[in-house]
């Protein structure tokens, strides 16, 4: 499963910083994802969530942040919003890689990343010792 692995790699980096930083708890992450990368947004919050609910950085969220996409033709020099693909029946149009200029075959200039934007953590509880 594509977001099965996204997701893993992706808690991958958040435990290795957690092990260096044990005092501060992951409270959210936020990542951009672009739309040519045909990530389903409830399908990874969903991984996300199952694969983290045994780890300590369990309870954080996963904030997703939708990037559109853009395509550049070499062949008619367009540049701009890609053509979407209506045939599908339920659920969002799909961006495609066909130039909505000329038909041809376009690539992508933008909406192909899957990166992490921030985290954010909450900082270490001060407890402080009533002693009498
Ligand atoms: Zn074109």
């Amino acid at each position: 499963m594509h977001e099965f692995s996204i997701a893993s790699g992706l808690i991958e980096k958040l435990l290795d910083f957690a092990e260096k930083n044990p005092d501060k708890k992951l409270v959210e992450v936020r990542v951009a994802i672009g739309e040519f990368t045909q990530i389903e947004e409830e399908q990874l919050r969903f991984c996300y969530e199952s694969i983290i609910s045994e780890m300590p950085i369990a309870g954080s969220t996963l904030t997703i942040e939708a990037v559109l996409g853009k395509v550049a033709c070499p062949h008619c020099s367009y540049s701009g919003p890609p053509k979407y693909w209506e045939g599908v029946i339920s659920g969002t149009p799909i961006a495609t890689l066909e130039c909505p200029r000329c038909g041809k075959a376009a690539r992508a200039s933008e909406g192909e990343e899957c990166a992490i934007r921030s985290v954010r953590y909450t900082q270490p509880n001060e407890i402080t010792e009533l002693t009498r």
